[in-house]
């Protein structure tokens, strides 16, 4: 995973809020935000922040040839979340987990994480993952 840095300063409030389009005609949410509701094309569209909502894993996959810079974090899964409250799908590393341990339905929360530094501009890539709900008690 790389960014171009402009493009990832330029749009770092939204990786790091999640910021997604709620739509006021069919009421569904699209991740990443979108002027136009991806489901009914409505562009009645309101900002919503997705951070705060915990999630459901619902697919995964476990990648075991990481790429270039990753080498000391592999296995990387990648999962399918679906948000609790908007119903929102998103792509997600998910992190904190073991790959035995992990299976579709878990409850996952939003954690920033520190994904790659860039030697040439100083800059420390951040991305929210997810990783699985403590169960207490
Ligand atoms: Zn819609």
């Amino acid at each position: 995973m790389r960014f171009s840095v402009p493009r990832y300063w330029r749009e770092r409030h939204s990786y790091y809020r999640l910021k997604a389009a709620k739509c006021l005609d069919c009421g569904r949410v699209t991740y990443p935000y979108t002027e136009r509701c991806r489901f009914c094309g409505s562009s009645r569209v309101v900002e919503v922040e997705l951070v705060n909502e915990k999630a459901r894993l619902l697919t995964y996959t476990v990648i075991y040839s990481a790429g270039e810079g990753f080498e000391d974090k592999k296995p990387v899964v990648i999962g399918i979340v679906e948000t609790e409250e908007s119903k929102a799908r998103l792509l997600a590393r998910i992190t904190d987990v073991d790959v035995e341990e992990l299976k579709t339905g878990i409850l996952l929360e939003p954690v920033l994480r520190r994904i790659n530094e860039d030697g040439e501009s100083g800059l420390i890539y951040y991305l929210i993952a997810y990783r699985p709900v403590l169960k207490t008690g």
